[in-house]
């Protein structure tokens, strides 16, 4: 069970998932080298400067194509490693942490006394994930009792509580539909019971119902996958192939039901409050009341179901499928979800199929790489403190605080200035900015994980009981009073996110490390860089999504009609033009999927740009390298995103991912800026310089 309203919003796809099955997100980097040896206690994160002049391409003119001029040499030289899906700035940094991680989790596993209990537990928990002849020893043998668990089922009725232990012990997947908790769309510090559409073995609704070539091919594919992993479960290929078609025709079923990623960008379509008995109205067939025993839910009464015609259809599946279809159903699921953790074929299948064939990938990731980020996901909390300690001293958290507030009040001050927007709506979205919580590096309280067993030589049974100890942990929030301390990323994740419901942005410290923070390079490119990201997370309070939410984080319209009006024929704007970017082959940018982001990276980097003015007010800014301040400014913005990515992957993101390609990212937002043109001397008609008619400008 995960939560199931999403409205994070990461500025670069979240990371920490392991293995390859369907929902692990943006892959990561590849180990340079192998620090083994050394004692955490020296281990140290490589430097890489946050403007690097060997990165870009020098023989490129910045006015005809600005990502080429800032990224080229990089590009040239930093090819996708085998492992890899995409190599970025960012993935280099997560690898860098990778590696430091690995040292840390290698000097807990192997030591044998003076242990304190965090240190045990993250140390057994990879020591576990690494002891790859005890998991192929165990074999599938480890599955039978889940097995037998679903052969036990006597009637449609009686899925309900095999179907919710498997929604509470298997991670990253979702077993049909997803329960958990979530904040009342309109009462943002009460926690309510949430239920969301979910049970599809591709990443998007999308791949079963486009009738293109290349879907119908990855159709094909994907039903030889299942086929395998039947195989696997022992089943004769015949059967496995009948049994693969059962599975894709429910599960087409029920992408058809489902709520489009653009669909569920509109939080009012999420929205569907209602009471347990609607519930059981609403899809009859399913036993709603041995779910919510077997959970251990808490006594509620209001509940929000994101999508109600998913449900209706799994109800009339409950009705119409047999029921051996359904036991079919859930077999596949089960050792679809667990295979990063079985033998090695499972591995290998789930492999081949997700990372290979879907997104391009030449070779697995080292096994040692899959395992640190297992313990990053399950015991995050308890691994970063160790991280934290090494890479976020108080000097850099006042550092980027100061940053953070310097880009609030750019953002103020722009507020204040817009020329399209009255009085009155700009007195709301003041008080939301004022409202606005923020939290940099790690949390004040650090999540207690005792509860947890952690037992040398079981990865599934680590596994299944970190991901119950977490389902358990989001469900028993119903009812309770909501933690404004909580972080939704551990402290080493390269990433940021803004939670409009919180309406707090959140930047954990592996974001804040160079090359995209850099305490040791002046304010330029940090600004360009990192004060782009933190104007970025807090705009995303105020895109076409975020700003549906008021300064407490409810759904709450705060807008005047007119001036709603204009924001939108402004976001428009901006839709319209990342519309005529391709993302690969003829493929455009499903600008629909993408605007929030798109929004929150041109007015992040306009509010960044007026901070650093402001920080800078009365210096004297001297040229470096033969660049001027406002040059480096944005090229260190452009040298956040220099990346490489996979056709395969693009093709993925295309589809699943609501930010756009790094390219679009970068040259998207410098043409709607007249500073980028002054500072690079761009002129009218020029390829990086939009013509006034058609400059964007929302914030
Ligand atoms: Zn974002």
């Amino acid at each position: 069970m995960k939560k199931p309203l999403s409205y994070c919003l990461p500025l670069i796809l979240a990371l920490a998932t392991v293995g390859a099955s369907a929902q692990s997100s943006k892959a990561r980097p590849q180990p340079a080298g192998h620090a083994g040896s050394n004692k955490a206690s020296e281990a140290t994160l490589p430097y890489t400067p946050s403007l690097d002049v060997s990165a870009m391409d020098q023989s490129v003119d910045p006015c005809v194509d600005f990502y080429k001029y800032s990224c080229g040499g990089w590009q040239k030289k930093n090819p996708i490693p085998a492992d890899q899906t995409s190599w970025g700035v960012d993935g280099k940094l997560y690898q860098d942490n990778l590696d430091f991680l690995r040292t840390i989790l290698e000097e807990a596993a192997s030591a044998k006394k003076d242990r304190d209990a965090v240190t045990r537990m993250v140390g057994d928990f990879y020591g576990a994930c690494m002891n790859e002849k005890e998991v192929e020893k165990r074999g599938v043998r480890v599955l039978k009792p889940d097995l037998d668990a679903i052969a036990r089922v006597k009637s449609a009725h009686d899925l309900a509580p095999v179907i919710v232990h498997m929604q509470l012990a298997v991670p990253a997947t979702s077993m049909v539909f997803e329960g958990s908790s979530s904040q009342d769309p309109d009462d943002s510090e009460r926690q309510i019971a949430s239920f969301d559409q979910g049970g599809l073995g591709l990443p998007d609704r999308d791949y079963y119902t486009k009738d293109d070539d290349k879907s119908k091919e990855i159709r094909e594919r994907y039903v030889k996958h299942v086929q395998k992993v039947f195989e696997l479960l022992g089943e004769t290929p015949q059967a496995a192939a009948g049994d693969a078609q059962t599975v894709m025709h429910m599960e087409t079923a029920l992408a058809r039901a489902s709520l489009t990623r653009v669909e569920r960008r509109d939080p009012y379509k999420l929205k569907n409050k209602m009471k347990v008995a609607d519930l059981e109205k609403l899809a009859p067939n399913f036993d709603w009341q041995a779910y919510l025993r077997e959970a251990s839910a808490p006594k509620f009464e209001i509940l929000n179901v994101t999508s109600p015609a998913f449900f209706k259809e799994v109800n009339r599946q409950l009705a119409e499928e047999p029921l051996a279809n359904w036991k079919t159903y859930l077999r596949y699921h089960l050792a679809n979800g667990y295979s990063p953790y079985l033998s090695s074929v499972f591995v290998q299948e789930n492999f081949d199929f997700y990372s290979k064939y879907l997104r391009g990938a030449k070779e697995m990731r080292p096994r040692w790489k899959r395992c640190v980020q297992t313990v990053d996901r399950d015991l995050g909390e308890a691994l970063g403190q160790a991280y934290v300690r090494k890479a976020f001293s108080p000097e850099l958290k006042a550092s980027t605080l100061d940053m953070v507030k310097r880009i609030q009040q750019a953002m103020e001050q722009r507020i204040q200035q817009l020329d399209w927007m009255s009085p009155e709506t700009k007195k709301q979205a003041l008080s939301k900015l004022h409202s606005m919580r923020n939290k940099i590096g790690y949390p004040d309280r650090w999540r207690d994980y005792s509860s947890v067993k952690v037992v040398p030589g079981d990865l599934l049974g680590n596994v299944k009981r970190a991901t119950e100890f977490e389902a358990h942990r989001q469900i028993n929030k119903i009812g309770q009073p909501v933690d404004h301390g909580e972080w939704g990323m551990s402290p080493p994740t390269v990433n940021a996110y803004y939670d409009p419901q919180m309406n707090d942005i959140n930047f954990p410290a592996g974001v804040l490390q160079p090359p995209l923070y850099d305490a040791k390079m002046d304010d330029a490119p940090n600004y360009g860089d990192t004060g782009g990201t933190v104007g970025h997370e807090l705009t995303h309070g105020f895109d076409d999504e975020g700003s549906q939410f008021d300064d407490k984080g409810n759904l709450k319209d705060w807008w005047t009609k007119e001036d709603k009006e204009k924001f939108e024929a402004r976001t428009q704007c901006v839709q319209d033009q990342y519309a005529q970017y391709v993302v690969v082959d003829d493929i455009h940018i499903n600008s629909k999927l993408t605007l929030g982001e798109d929004v929150a990276d041109l007015g992040g980097e306009i509010i960044a740009y007026i901070a650093w003015k402001d920080a800078n007010k009365g210096k004297n800014l001297q040229p470096v390298d033969g660049l001027t301040p406002e040059q480096r400014f944005f090229i260190g913005f452009a040298q956040w995103d220099c990346a490489n990515e996979r056709p395969e992957n693009q093709r993925v993101r295309a589809i699943t991912d609501p930010h756009s390609p790094p390219y679009a990212r970068i040259n998207g937002v410098v043409v709607n800026m007249p500073e980028f043109a002054q500072a690079f001397r761009c002129k009218a008609g020029q390829p990086m310089v939009n013509p006034p008619e058609k400059v964007c400008k929302v914030w």
